[in-house]
């Protein structure tokens, strides 16, 4: 029996039948893993899918930031400046690549990396800097460029929340070193679980496989300290199957933020903007809780529990509060004004094609009802 409890996402699912049809070719093929027909299929097709000239297939979106990190060279502890305003996936690849974070603090409109506090933090060590498109919101991503050419330093992007979107036309895979994505089953775009890396630079391509793969390079050689990063038959059916009906649910969403935008133009809540140049992925519906606001966010979150709707406080905590990094990083909380404000007024709401007409006019409700 299915719960009448609302969350904040609900995965897209092909027509069960089409996907039985796939399942039993894949027994009748025997190859249920490395590299296998579908995987190779789903590679290519989500390289047109996401405009981009290269993408390696992962297994999940953290074993290909690992990859991601790993291949790019960088001096072993040196530091990569990034945002603690993210998911903790983020965070430990770098920490598990054997680099150091070093904080920067958030621009309060998209929520991204302030490009204008990265040279600042730059030092002798500093190698890289990993923005990550927050909810879809694009980083900055000219400025970062021209840092990064300025001290010589790579970039990569968390592209987890933006699979599809476009910046200036161009698929946002294009910018940077490698940006990394994931089709993880919370994701607009998935493959139950699953990952994978674009970038630029064919060179690289070889590299990332092998890396991929264990690092094997040969049947003798074995040329890097790889992972298991490799995507199963069965995931990369799901991926071929939600390729053909992602812009369904994509268009389903962009109606669903239309009706939000237009009910919850309320004193104190701010819904922030995209900019004109980028389209929206529609992975979240962030909203943002002013002091102007009656109630505060968990106020908020506790009225709409009490309807069994579950909204998000996604980023909160936010990743320069988790005793993990506190341990081993010196982190200055001073320097993270913008993080440590928005991650108590964030509230992301139910956002999937199948939610209800009665439970978002209820949502909305609940909002006004102050
Ligand atoms: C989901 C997510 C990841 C991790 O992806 P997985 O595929 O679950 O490993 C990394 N960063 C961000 C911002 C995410 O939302």
């Amino acid at each position: 029996m299915q719960s009448d409890n609302i969350y904040i996402t609900k995965p897209i699912l092909p027509k069960l039948t089409d996907f039985t049809d796939g399942i039993e070719k894949i027994f009748e093929s025997d190859q249920l893993t490395n590299m296998g027909k579908l995987h190779n299929e789903l590679e290519k097709k989500l390289q047109t899918e996401l405009d981009v000239s290269n993408f390696s297939l992962f297994n999940n979106g953290t074993t290909a930031l690992i990859t991601a990190l790993n291949v790019l060279e960088l001096p072993p502890e040196s530091e990569v400046i990034t945002t603690p305003y993210t998911f903790p996936a983020t965070i430990h690849s770098i920490i598990l690549s054997g680099l150091k974070p070093t904080f920067c603090d958030i621009e309060p409109e998209t929520m991204c990396i302030n490009a204008d506090k990265i040279e600042n933090l730059i030092n002798d060590k500093t190698s890289a800097i990993l923005g990550v498109h927050v909810y879809g919101f694009p980083c900055d991503v000219q400025k970062i460029e021209k840092i990064s050419k300025k001290y010589n330093l790579k970039v990569i992007y968390d592209g987890a929340h933006c699979f599809s979107s476009k910046i200036n036309g161009q698929g946002i895979g294009n910018y940077g070193d490698i940006t990394m994505f994931s089709f993880h089953a919370t994701k607009l775009f998935h493959t139950i679980e699953g990952g994978g890396l674009a970038y630029k630079d064919n060179n690289l391509k070889q590299k990332i496989n092998t890396f991929r793969n264990f690092g094997i390079e040969s049947e003798n050689a074995v040329t890097y300290l790889g992972l298991n990063g490799k995507m199963n038959e069965i995931s990369a059916l799901m991926g071929l199957k939600n390729l053909e009906i992602y812009k369904f649910e994509q268009n389903k969403r962009m109606l669903l933020k239309q009706f939000y935008d237009r009910n919850l133009m309320i004193k104190g809540i701010k819904i922030p903007k995209m900019p004109k140049n980028t389209t929206d992925s529609y992975q979240y519906y962030p909203i943002i809780i002013n002091d102007e606001y009656p109630l505060s966010r968990d106020k908020i979150i506790e009225k709409l529990k009490s309807k069994n709707i579950y909204a998000r406080k996604y980023f909160y905590p936010a990743c320069n509060d988790y005793d993990c990094y506190k341990k081993i990083l010196e982190i200055n909380q001073d320097d993270l004004p913008i993080v440590n404000d928005i991650k108590n007024k964030v509230l992301c709401l139910p956002f999937y094609g199948d939610l209800s007409d009665n439970a978002r006019n209820l949502i909305c409700e609940v909002l006004k009802d102050v």
